[in-house]
């Protein structure tokens, strides 16, 4: 959705960027799923998400089983009969002033399925030319051939057979004559989004990640984008779904740090009525977040046990002022988080981005360990250090 953050989450968004990543964990508005029910780094905005939760515990059977269906196999055993574990799913969290906003830790921590998400994304939908990226308005993106391995046709830009290709820039509407025709190489650097099917058809999605999603959560499935960011390249503030749904954003790779931004409106008191959004924070609590993010005076920043109480506040306050919401949010790779209700209009995007935080994926994808080399692309090995996925599906 289109437009313009509020300017008060746009200076948190860039106080985050720019603040150092040991200091921000020690901030009030800092959210660790991780460090949920943790003595010694206490999240003060993280609560148990207690119906959610109950809900998700009761289904993880299901869950379980659309992990089997996903990976065609187990990854605790060489049993291929459709099976579960008997596993434990971690408990879905709340953040404290955005109802309806859910986090899911460990999502996908069946490293069959994120392995496998990541690789049909990058290699087959990538590759795929109904695909769309954001190079496609000033590239003509060519594609790859199929290779053949083990009878089963395969399309990616990371095969040897895509090295020679390079795509010229469009000469007509807003291309660019003195850009450079694209390598495979250049593609992947300046790669900021792409469609996982074809984004101008509804229910084009691959029927193996529409079956994933919505197998594991309540949601519809109706189209999904990949954003690739990097510290450099960082994922812009962008506004959800608004009314249109409740939509979903899994983390692959890197571990990042999700600024969400929620504006203050009588819409949103009227749902912290309803029995999920029970959590409203005293609005004097974000202000005086923001009234210290312009300044270099501490005193005047809120220390954690100021907000841990204004938090725990069960009764609801109204606010007056026209506060947004803020909260920063450290993702890591599986980790998800589910928009709905008043929270599908708040303004998100991520800040930073932490390098060395996956090294699996930094350092061996496309060949992941314990996996022969894929077919010939060892040489790609590396080039998603320091890089993320968030793959938005709704
Ligand atoms: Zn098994």
């Amino acid at each position: 959705m289109a437009g313009t953050p509020p300017v008060q989450i746009r200076d948190f968004y860039r106080r985050i960027q720019n603040s150092d990543t040991d200091a921000l964990a020690q901030q009030p508005y800092y959210v660790d799923p991780r460090a949920f029910n943790n003595p010694v780094s206490p999240s003060p905005l993280l609560r148990l998400a207690t119906l959610r939760n109950a809900a998700w515990q009761e289904s993880y059977h299901a869950v379980q089983e659309a992990f089997f269906d996903f990976a065609g196999r187990c990854m605790y055993c060489a049993n291929t009969k459709r099976h579960i574990h008997g596993m434990q799913a971690s408990p879905v969290l709340e953040v404290v002033g955005f109802p309806g906003l859910y986090i899911y830790p460990k999502l996908l921590s069946n490293a069959l399925v994120h392995r496998g998400l990541i690789d049909m994304l990058m290699h087959d939908q990538l590759a795929d030319p109904a695909t769309r990226t954001n190079l496609h308005e000033k590239y003509h993106v060519t594609y790859p051939e199929p290779s053949i391995t083990k009878g089963e046709a395969n399309t990616s830009f990371f095969d040897p057979a895509a090295s020679q290709l390079k795509m010229q820039p469009r000469l007509e509407g807003s291309g660019d004559w003195t850009a450079s025709p694209l390598t495979t190489r250049a593609l992947l650097d300046k790669l900021r989004w792409f469609t996982v099917g074809d984004a101008s058809a509804d229910g084009s999605m691959p029927p193996k990640i529409r079956a994933l999603v919505e197998n594991i959560l309540p949601i519809k499935a109706h189209s999904a984008t990949a954003y690739v960011s990097s510290n450099q390249d960082p994922l812009e503030l962008r506004q959800g779904h608004g009314d249109a749904g409740t939509f979903l954003d899994t983390s692959l790779g890197c571990d990042g740090v999700v600024v969400v931004g929620l504006e203050d409106s009588g819409e949103r008191e009227r749902g912290a009525t309803s029995s999920e959004a029970h959590s409203v924070v005293d609005a004097d609590c974000w202000r005086d977040l923001l009234v210290g993010s312009d300044s270099e005076d501490d005193e005047k920043a809120p220390d954690r046990q100021h907000v841990s109480e204004a938090g725990n506040r069960d009764d609801t306050i109204t606010s007056t002022r026209n506060t947004p919401c803020l909260a920063a949010i450290h993702l890591r790779s599986t980790d998800a988080l589910l928009f709905t209700g008043l929270s599908r209009r708040a303004w998100y995007g991520v800040a930073k981005v932490l390098p060395g935080s996956s090294p699996a994926f930094e350092q061996q994808w496309p060949c992941w360990p314990g996996t022969v080399e894929r077919r010939g692309q060892d040489n790609w090995k590396g080039c998603m250090k320091g890089r993320r996925i968030d793959l938005v599906v709704g």
